[in-house]
């Protein structure tokens, strides 16, 4: 009951008892799917504490957020489902099997987890309570430790610092804690909601603004979240935007955070286009040019103002440790008046003998951590395509000719190590033909076709923008774009492939509902290396039931079910209504002939195609001209 929830919110803050807020609050967002009310909820959640409890804020925003830091300082959670079972075993007195027994049966182990402490007489319930109870910033600094603790025995001190969280929960605590600690809190709320529902609350508090009549502060409560999206996609650290936001509120935020060396910005991502017609269209009356679209992993190199040098991922991951090659050129490349930049390029496997380009699946056997320079066995080559910070200036806003410009003059080539992509300024179908031949030559995926000038051409950090196009050779048939999916189960294979799984049952991911939705089985386009590499890795992700979040029609159900953990890189020749597979939106669309490509390392599962760019490919079949944007 809305009225109720809100007048007892009320009730709790004026007597300023943040406990009992969190407490209501979750229990409020946990009895709805709504996201118009949960977006309330949230919103005066936090409007709450911002007025009662500032100093909690970043960490009451990280937990809504499960997560413990950004992206860049790779800690992440996501502790495995064994190791959370020793812990809730532990401590309730039952056994691991008894608990994996009920996880069966619930399908969630939050759930589990909570019904085994409350139906537990423990000590304290017999002899009074004597764990403390539960803070915001006690938690949060637990979670960061657990996520944290490597090397030797870190299992037991994982296991041992959970079990000490668990003993404090009292009521629902328990489902909440094991589910952020699993990676998986599902209340239903997106990054892009939590940065909304921050935004609003900043507004109705009034921070950092000087009285609002009603109509300014409509108005404010529309325009906050744009503000607040914009400078996250920017400067995606919430270390830096919470206390500018607490210090002077949402409409100064621009003057506080911007782009900054050493904090990798979210890069802007292409369109995907059917057919060299479809991108003439888009780009006709502009200034557009054509570069070769290399294959390998996107490089974001930051030089930062002391000098260090750091290199991020598509994901903003921190991989300075894993390119040290890279590194130790980039002073090579660098021309003596530039000092701080960030460079967005490409890193690719590289043939130092026939000194050419290399396919991605080179790239992909090289070692990933602490990778020491003298014993790479796979070199790189970096192919620089855009400028997007140079000696303390932002150049997000200007056009790509004069960020293309400012690169070249920057920087300079390094036989087999640094160079600039290759780019040609084409205008007519025949010459985009053979610019994409060429690319496909040299072992490029295809071109990628950029507006040039004008407004159109500024860099947009985080948006899937029509401004870039991507053309690959295949493009010109079948589906426009390949899939990114999900893995979540496996058919026990037959023959040939008696010990590894025959075929495997893919997903793409919902936002929306938090949920993955069933699109397609698969077992085409693996080679039996492929399928031994799937086997070991998959066998360890093996659960006998479904998540809770998972949708599927039991048709369709597989032998074995995975935890959500990898991304497979899918090509399909179209995409068809299906009435036994779940995605998009409901629908039910299914693929066609869906062949594996590879496995998209640099993804996460939530990063896998949405529910809505499934949609939007259905759609795209019917109609080769799109106007509406892909977020
Ligand atoms: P997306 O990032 O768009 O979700 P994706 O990771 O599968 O999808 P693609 O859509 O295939 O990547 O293409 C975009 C990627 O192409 C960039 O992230 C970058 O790594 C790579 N790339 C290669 N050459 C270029 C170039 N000249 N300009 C921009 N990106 C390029």
């Amino acid at each position: 009951d809305k009225k109720a929830i809100k007048a007892s919110v009320k009730k709790l803050v004026d007597q300023k008892n943040m406990k009992d807020i969190v407490a209501d609050w979750k229990k409020a967002i946990d009895s709805t799917t709504k996201r118009l009310e949960i977006q309330e909820y949230l919103t005066s959640f936090f409007k709450h504490v911002i007025e009662l409890s500032p100093e909690n804020l970043l960490e009451t925003l990280y937990l809504c957020l499960n997560k413990v830091c950004p992206e860049y300082e790779n800690v992440e959670l996501g502790i495995g489902e064994s190791l959370l079972i020793k812990a809730i075993a532990g401590v309730t007195g039952r056994t691991p099997q008894k608990v994996k027994d009920e996880l069966a049966k619930v399908g969630d182990l939050g759930k589990v987890a909570k019904d085994s402490k409350n139906s537990q007489k423990s000590i304290s319930s017999m002899f009074g309570s004597i764990d403390k109870p539960l803070t915001i910033p006690g938690v949060f600094s637990s979670m960061k430790k657990i996520a944290s603790i490597s090397g030797q025995s870190s299992q037991d001190s994982k296991v041992k610092e959970i079990q000490n969280l668990l003993k404090s929960c009292r009521g629902d605590e328990a489902k909440f804690l094991i589910r952020s600690l699993e990676g998986k809190l599902r209340i239903g709320l997106a990054e892009q909601t939590v940065l909304i529902c921050l935004a609003q609350a900043f507004v109705i508090t009034d921070k950092g603004y000087q009285k609002l009549t009603k109509a300014k502060k409509a108005e404010e409560l529309t325009e906050a979240p744009n503000i607040i999206k914009s400078v996250y996609s920017e400067l995606p650290s919430y270390d830096k935007i919470v206390p500018a936001l607490l210090q002077s509120g949402v409409r100064n935020l621009r003057e506080h955070c911007k782009l900054t060396p050493g904090i990798p910005l979210k890069p802007m991502l292409a369109h995907p286009t059917k057919s060299i017609t479809e991108v003439l269209n888009r780009v006709e009356g502009h200034k557009f040019t054509c570069e070769f679209k290399y294959d390998g992993e996107r490089g974001q190199i930051h030089k930062l103002e002391d000098g260090n040098i750091k290199i991020y991922s598509r994901n903003l991951e921190d991989n300075t440790f894993k390119y040290p090659d890279v590194i130790e050129r980039i002073s090579k490349a660098t021309n003596p008046n530039t000092n701080s930049f960030v460079l967005d390029c490409e890193v690719v496997a590289w043939d130092l003998e026939k000194h050419s380009l290399l396919p991605f699946q080179v790239l992909s056997t090289r070692k990933r951590k602490d990778v020491i320079e003298s014993e790479i066995k796979v070199t790189v080559c970096l192919f620089a395509f855009d400028l997007l910070y140079l000696n303390g200036e932002s150049l997000l806003k200007k056009s790509l000719m004069e960020r293309r410009e400012l690169l070249q003059d920057s920087f300079q080539k390094v036989d087999d190590e640094f160079s600039f992509a290759q780019h040609m300024n084409v205008s007519n179908t025949e010459e985009i033909q053979a610019f994409l031949e060429e690319s496909v030559k040299v072992n490029c995926e295809g071109l990628m076709v950029k507006i040039l000038d004008g407004t159109e051409s500024t860099y947009e950090p985080s948006k899937r923008s029509r401004n870039w196009l991507k053309l690959k050779k295949d493009y010109l048939s079948g589906v426009g774009d390949s899939l990114d999916l999900v893995v979540i189960g496996a058919f026990y294979g037959r023959g040939k492939r008696t010990n590894v799984y025959g075929a495997f049952l893919l997903a793409c991911y919902d936002p929306e509902n938090d949920e993955y939705q069933t699109i397609c089985k698969i077992g085409t386009g693996f080679s039996d290396s492929d399928l031994e590499t799937h086997f070991k890795y998959l066998k360890e992700k093996e659960m006998s039931e479904p998540k809770s979040y998972f949708n599927y029609d039991k048709t369709t159900k597989p032998d074995v079910w995975f935890e959500p953990c990898q991304v497979w890189e899918v090509k399909t020749a179209d995409l068809s209504i299906s009435p036994v597979y779940k995605a998009a939106m409901g629908q039910g669309v299914s693929l066609r002939f869906p062949r594996f490509i590879r496995i998209r390392d640099d993804k996460k599962p939530e990063d896998a195609t949405t529910s809505e760019g499934i949609a939007e490919m259905y759609r795209r079949q019917f109609n080769n001209i799109n106007d509406n944007d892909i977020e």
